[in-house]
């Protein structure tokens, strides 16, 4: 067996303890018998998994009380729609579209309401965050809603939008528990686990109770409603309990590696070590504008689409997986999220001046 370096944007690296934790208990979990994957959800062996998976993760990210956790299915793709669903009382909204994933998010919500694009990085191909100190922000928005790491680009939002009173939900995908964050700043905050906690097919949302009410969109489904979740705390129908089960070792591994202060020393060595090679580079440039790069997806090309390819396969090649640049950008991009090394960075690092060295002029 070997494993490869994977910096696959998502569904993405895990943390090889985890995983060889979940191979040593695929066919009998602690004496059960059986894997998880066979159990019923309404199980004590089950009801103790995704418990401790919540209070894990609360413990994590230092969630309050009156905030709830949620482990739902549907992508982050189901949650452009149900943010709208059940958070467009006034029937208004903000968006601030700093990418693909904000801006598909922003056209679903026009389904449901006005929903107003406050600011855009369109102009520049979603290269930087635009300037959130004074937004438009509508007097009438229930929300202002952020992509906060955007995936495709390589951009992160490193302070938030002035909100102007207003309720900030944040898509944090890509971002999630790379580093501690102020709870409290947000109504919301969501993401897909295949990018930084686990396997796909698990949604976390994190919702300040007072938002969730029965008062949504008229027709909104019973599973799209927040309340229908909170109330039977996410065993309202069958959840994905195998995901959930390796999201709560992901927590644990989180915990035992030192918490989201640790991880994000971590992920600022990694983010520094790629991004200072490419600021010297001769032949690889960083795409994202300087001050608004992602500490997790590092987007950079070098100017040639045939060079960028052959860069991608003899990497691949040498056991550096999935660098290949998403079609908006193209050339290449490293998702170093937690559970990627300092020594993969490093690999990735040396490899690059290596075909640096050997393309010189
Ligand atoms: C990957 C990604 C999405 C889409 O996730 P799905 O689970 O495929 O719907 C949305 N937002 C961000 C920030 C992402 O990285």
């Amino acid at each position: 067996m070997s494993r490869v370096y994977n910096f696959s944007a998502g569904p993405a690296v895990l943390p090889e303890e985890v995983l060889k934790e979940a191979a040593a208990e695929m066919l009998d979990y602690e004496g059960t018998g059986m894997s998880v994957m066979e159990m019923s959800h309404r199980s004590k062996t089950f009801e103790k998994i995704i418990k401790e998976a919540e209070q894990d993760l609360r413990d994590l990210m230092g969630i309050p009380d009156n905030y709830k956790v949620l482990f739902l299915q549907g992508g982050a793709h189901l949650q452009f729609a149900m943010v709208p669903m059940n958070f467009m009382k006034n029937g208004v909204a903000d968006y601030i579209v700093t990418g693909s994933w904000a801006k598909k998010a922003w056209k679903e919500a026009s389904k449901y309401g006005k929903a107003n694009c406050i600011a855009s990085s369109e102009d520049k191909n979603f290269n930087y965050i635009p300037d959130c100190t004074d937004l438009p922000v509508d007097e009438e928005a229930d929300y202002v809603y952020i992509c906060q790491n955007n995936t495709i680009y390589g951009t992160q939002f490193h302070t938030l939008p002035n909100t102007k009173g207003k309720t900030l939900v944040a898509d944090v995908s890509s971002c999630f528990l790379s580093e501690p964050i102020d709870v409290e700043k947000y109504g919301m905050i969501y993401g897909g686990v295949q990018k930084n906690i686990g396997p796909a097919g698990v949604v976390i949302a994190i919702i300040r109770e007072d938002l969730i009410t029965e008062d949504v969109y008229p027709g909104t489904p019973t599973m799209l409603q927040y309340k229908t979740h909170a109330d039977a705390g996410s065993l309202y129908n069958t959840p994905p309990a195998y995901g959930i089960y390796i999201c709560g070792k992901v927590f644990k591994w989180l915990k035992k590696v030192g918490g989201l202060e640790e991880i994000k020393k971590r992920n600022e060595k990694k983010a520094s070590l790629l991004y200072d090679f490419l600021d010297k580079s001769d032949l690889f440039t960083p795409t994202a504008e300087k001050t608004s790069r992602s500490y997790m997806n590092v987007d950079f090309v070098t100017g040639d689409k045939e060079l960028d390819a052959e860069f991608v396969k003899k990497a691949e090649a040498a056991g550096l997986s999935g660098l290949k640049g998403h079609r908006s950008v193209g050339g290449m991009r490293a998702s170093i999220y937690n559970a990627m090394s300092v020594e993969g960075v490093e690999a990735l690092v040396k490899f690059m001046k290596e075909f640096e060295e050997s393309h010189r002029k």
